[in-house]
Parts: C-alpha cells; sequence; structure tokens
C-alpha cells in the first residue's frame, strides 16, 4: 500500500542483485532469481509466510538465505516484526526514504515520508561528528480502522 514514489534506479534490482552476488562469490541461481523477481514485483510490505505463498513450491531454508542475502546486498530492509515474532520486509533499492506508523492491533503499516525526520538526524549527526547509514523510525499505536468500533461502543454507553 505505498503512496511514496519510486526512485529511479538505472541497474534493475535483480541486476543489482546479480552485482551483489558476484562480490561475494556467488551466483544468481534461478531459485534466486526466481525469489528476487517475486519480491520486485510488487512494493507491499510481507512477511516470509506471504512471500511463500506467492513462489512456486520450493525450499523454505533457500528463501529464508535469499531473503537475508537481499538485505545484506541493499535491496531489502526489515521494516517491523509481526506479533509472532516474523520480520516485516520492504524494498530499500529504488524506493525513498521513509517511515512507518505501525498499528498494534491489526499490524498495519502506513507509510510517511522521512524527509523531516532525516533532518534532525542529520543535525544529531553533524553535531557528534556521525556519518550517517540510514535510520529507522518506527511510532507504535493503533490505526484510525481498529480505532473505529471502540469509538462506537463508548458512544452506545454515552446514551445509556
Ligand atoms: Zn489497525
Ligand atoms: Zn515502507
Amino acid at each position: 500500500m505505498s503512496e511514496l514514489p519510486t526512485v529511479e534506479v538505472a541497474v534493475s534490482p535483480v541486476d543489482k542483485f546479480r552485482e551483489f552476488l558476484a562480490t561475494k562469490g556467488m551466483r544468481l541461481t534461478p531459485e534466486r532469481r526466481q525469489i528476487a523477481e517475486e519480491v520486485f514485483s510488487d512494493h507491499e510490505h510481507f512477511d516470509a509466510d506471504q512471500l511463500a505463498l506467492r513462489l512456486r513450491p520450493g525450499s523454505r531454508p533457500t528463501m529464508y538465505r535469499t531473503l537475508s542475502l537481499l538485505v545484506d546486498g541493499g535491496l531489502l530492509r526489515k521494516v517491523a516484526s509481526r506479533p509472532n515474532g516474523g520480520a516485516v520486509y520492504e524494498h530499500d533499492y529504488g524506493y525513498p526514504e521513509h517511515d512507518h506508523l505501525i498499528c498494534n492491533q491489526c499490524g498495519k503499516l502506513i507509510e510517511f515520508p522521512a524527509v523531516d525526520v532525516s533532518q534532525i538526524v542529520d543535525e544529531a549527526a553533524l553535531q557528534h561528528g556521525f556519518r550517517v547509514e540510514g535510520h529507522r523510525l518506527e511510532v507504535y499505536g493503533v490505526c484510525s480502522e481498529c480505532l473505529r468500533p471502540r469509538q462506537r461502543r463508548h458512544r452506545k454507553l454515552d446514551q445509556i
């Protein structure tokens, strides 16, 4: 559910992944390629279970290893954890810097541009002579949809 514009990139995610694997002396196997293509076919946030449903049946360990290679290569980042502890991933390559509002009840992730946050980060970094390589801000709370039924309940009580 992305409202942010994508960033133009010269190299496709799959080619970028191939380059990264080459630096590690690894190859873009058909399995790795299939996983990378599926991951980059859609910007939705996803967890491993959701990705597994979208892939042709294959080995889970290979999928997990490929996901962590995509993270190491700067193509994906982990943005949050599901209540069951599973990581939620999203594109890091070709997508603008942004942060998330995370609903504690339904797990929905709402994206917002990180422009102001980046300014604060840059100022703090400058002050401490720190080189920034990225930041992650997770704001936890309850989304408007999950808030709605509760408000209705309150209103009913008020009327009694
Ligand atoms: Zn919610
Ligand atoms: Zn996001």
